[in-house]
């Protein structure tokens, strides 16, 4: 009799224990969860959102590898956007080659059901968790080789499924605030994001110490250009015209496209004479390109670029803005298809 109560006791306790770690642990899965969430959602920018999903999961969840895949369901493909093996995180551009089919894969079974499938093979454990935002699925967040060696726990399911929408949902704001930032026919940042920067620029060279110049381009008889050649193909050659400046310049320098046929490249941490410098090798780049039509055909453009760099006596965004619109006057008074500077002191300034 004794010794059956005892017994029952025993299995109580046990079953009482296990209950206290299940809760212990769901507590600690929802602080998780909380943490992930608002170092996720930081920043607006998938360029930093990405990074930080990969190093705060990763860290989190104690997984070894961890890939996030964006899915292209009309190309039928998946591929890796973000990855984080080991300490290494790695960025799409060199993840490109490793994009692979979707149809018929475990990554398309854990989309059709919308539930996070577990893999607990002797040599393979992973979790394939789909990413879906607003019933639309974006892609699948796979975790690989849990580092206590252990498969996953088929008790985590409902966690990594509340923290594959919170990814989805981080990526899906990124993505519209890229969509609202970026000009459609140029794909350069549109005027009111150029606003933004240029005061974040002008705070921090004010706070810190620090410098930062602006380029204005704009192209020349852009009019006559159009005229001649039709608006359409007018319309590609400001899409060349774009892409020239991104890829000449570096990933931190913010090209807008500020309004019609003008763009502005803001130029973080430079100073007058190599943002010329640059605006030299710009030019050059533009007068010797050959463009394409819409519909074939060389052509050429010139462009003419005004210069201007933050000055300690400035006082606000547009002194800088005001000074390389000057500056680019200057250029098409001078005779276009050329760089001017504008002088180290700002318009009206001291
Ligand atoms: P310049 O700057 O050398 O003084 O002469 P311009 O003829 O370029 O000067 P203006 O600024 O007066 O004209 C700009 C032209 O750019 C007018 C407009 O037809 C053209 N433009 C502006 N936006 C677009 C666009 O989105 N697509 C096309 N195709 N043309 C555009
Ligand atoms: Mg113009
Ligand atoms: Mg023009």
């Amino acid at each position: 009799m004794a010794q059956r109560s005892r017994a029952r006791l025993g299995g109580d306790y046990r079953s009482l224990h296990r209950q206290n770690q299940m809760l212990a642990k769901q507590v600690d899965q929802l602080s998780m969860l909380r943490e992930i969430g608002l170092v996720i959602n930081r920043s607006l920018e998938l360029a930093q959102t990405l990074p930080d999903i990969a190093n705060v999961v990763q860290g989190a969840l104690e997984v070894r590898r961890l890939t996030i895949y964006e899915l292209d369901e009309k190309q039928n493909r998946l591929r890796p956007i973000i990855a984080k093996y080991g300490d290494d995180l790695i960025t799409a551009e060199r993840l490109e080659e490793d994009s692979m089919p979707f149809r018929g894969t475990p990554f398309e079974e854990a989309v059709r059901s919308g539930a996070v499938l577990l893999v607990a093979e002797p040599h393979r454990r992973a979790a394939f968790v789909p990413l879906m935002a607003e019933y639309n699925a974006l892609g699948v967040l796979l975790l690989e080789d849990p580092r206590d060696g252990e498969p996953f726990d088929p008790e985590d399911r409902a966690f990594f499924h509340q923290l594959g929408a919170q990814i989805a949902l981080a990526i899906h704001n990124a993505k519209l605030y890229a969509m609202a930032v970026t000009d459609g026919l140029t794909g350069l940042y549109v005027r009111r994001y150029f606003d933004l920067r240029m005061e974040e620029e002008f705070d921090q060279a004010r706070r810190y110490r620090r410098c930062f110049s602006l380029l204005m381009f704009d192209i020349d008889h852009f009019k006559r250009f159009n005229d001649a050649h039709g608006h359409q193909t007018g319309d590609a050659v400001l899409q060349q015209f774009a892409q020239l400046l991104r890829r000449n310049t570096r990933r931190a320098d913010v090209c807008c496209r500020y309004g019609g046929e003008e763009m502005a490249v803001i130029l973080p941490e430079t100073g007058l004479a190599e943002a010329a410098r640059l605006a030299e090798k710009l030019r050059g780049r533009i007068a010797e390109t050959v463009f394409e039509g819409a519909e074939g055909g060389a052509l050429s453009v010139t462009s003419s670029v005004g210069v201007a760099a933050f000055g300690r006596a400035m006082t606000q965004p547009e002194d800088v803005v005001r000074a390389a619109d000057k500056a680019l006057y200057a250029a098409k008074e001078g005779g276009r298809n050329r760089v001017a500077l504008a002088s180290e002191t700002p318009a009206g300034g001291e």
